[in-house]
């Protein structure tokens, strides 16, 4: 039986001499392999299709194991994101944590629109750490965890400075700061973006240009919240993280000079 689907490729491995195994999360199914006979040929019409970030219409075969994909009608090639050393490498790390959030045939069509609309910001050039932070923070409820963000996570007040706390499960006002000496001391702007990034619809994302110092906070606490709620592995960030020091050497980490790379 052929099915038709939309959908976007997430994790691709080699079978064999020629073949190749893709998996793909859809809108229709969620996320499914299939397999792709003859995509490692470069004259294969799969072996377009079949490479990791493509955004297409697929048709595969459903059989008794995995099925076979026939062919494929581009959405999108991802062309930005493939000629970009930085932007693939951040659409691989979240394209692996989609793949670590999801289950096999589990179908959330806002997910797949969260995938869809991430890639295309980063191909059509937005910051590709600031799209990495958003999705990052849209993903926790996938893995089931719900930092508290509009109010203290301890007292419930909505106004205050505040810090976030690992310990209490989100942000921590001035009033509750001793009840967690650990909670990571963030600027109010940080604050404000955690909520954002948390919220915000992402189709509505205006142009984002982030001072080096904010995305060094938003990027301490998401990792670390990630690293004791979430703890899967990634096997993409340690590449990520290599190539943020390259860029840090590239760029020189003086603030005077940070300031000049905030922006795309
Ligand atoms: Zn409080």
């Amino acid at each position: 039986m052929l099915q038709k689907c939309e959908g976007i490729v997430v994790r691709t491995s080699d079978y064999g001499e020629s073949d190749k195994i893709v998996t793909i999360y859809s809108r229709e199914f969620g996320k499914f392999a299939v397999m792709a006979r003859g995509a490692k040929k470069a004259n294969s019409r799969l072996s377009s299709i079949s490479q990791l970030f493509t955004y297409a219409y697929f048709l595969f075969r459903k059989g008794n194991g995995m099925g076979s994909l026939q062919q494929g009608d581009l959405v999108a090639s991802q062309r930005g994101i493939k000629e970009d050393l930085f932007k693939s490498a951040y659409a691989a790390y979240m394209v692996e944590l989609l793949d670590k959030a999801v289950e096999d045939r589990k179908t959330n069509p806002y997910l797949f629109e969260l995938l869809a609309q991430s890639l295309s910001y980063l191909n059509e050039g937005y910051d590709e750490e600031v799209i990495c932070l958003i999705f990052e923070m849209k993903l926790l409820p996938v893995f089931g965890v719900q930092p508290v963000l509009d109010r203290c996570a301890h007292c419930g007040e909505t106004e205050g400075h505040f810090s976030f706390s690992i310990r209490e499960n989100g942000l921590l006002c001035h009033r509750c700061w001793s009840n967690d000496s650990y909670a990571l001391k963030i600027t109010p702007q940080t604050v404000r973006l955690l909520k954002l990034f948390y919220f915000l619809d992402l189709n509505r994302l205006g142009s984002v240009s982030l001072q080096e110092q904010t995305k060094k906070e938003l990027r301490l606490v998401i990792r670390t919240y990630y690293d004791e709620y979430v703890g899967v592995f990634i096997k993409s960030k340690s590449f990520l993280e290599q190539l943020d020091r390259m860029k840090t050497v590239l760029h020189g980490d003086s603030p005077e000079e940070n300031k000049n790379n905030t922006t795309k």
